[in-house]
């Protein structure tokens, strides 16, 4: 089973989206930090991981950093989720290492073809170092 990591700090985004994921078959562990979002990334290597930005403890920009960091967790794509669609979001995001991102409120179907995609292709990711 596809194992997604989602790190949430807003407790209706986090139970609304994990539950629609378990729905579509995914198995979705769920850190409410930054901190515990790499630590979980560690331990439990994801099959993805869906990192909001803006995060208390330690925010996404640099949790993600981290997880890129890491040679046992540079490997999992992780898409970024942000609150704001502005382009400065977007270019932040790839920087800080993420593969992909989307902004709230959530379109499930296109986020589920993003995940799908970066599951299915994961040497043609446009931003891997
Ligand atoms: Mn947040």
């Amino acid at each position: 089973m596809t194992r997604i990591l989602l790190v949430e700090d807003n407790e209706m985004n986090r139970d609304m989206l994990s539950r629609r994921l378990s729905r579509r078959g995914f198995d979705v562990l769920i850190a409410e930090n930054g901190k515990a979002g790499v630590e979980l990334a560690t331990s439990e290597k994801p099959d993805l991981i869906l990192m909001d930005m803006s995060l208390p403890v330690m925010d996404g920009w640099e949790a993600t950093k981290r997880i890129k960091a890491n040679p046992t967790t540079s490997a999992i794509p992780v898409i970024a989720l942000t609150a704001h669609a502005m382009a400065s979001d977007r270019e932040m995001a790839l920087q800080a290492g993420c593969d992909d991102y989307d902004s709230k409120p959530i379109d499930l179907p296109q986020l589920l073809r993003k995940i799908e995609q970066l599951l299915a292709a994961p040497t043609e990711r446009p931003f891997r170092k």
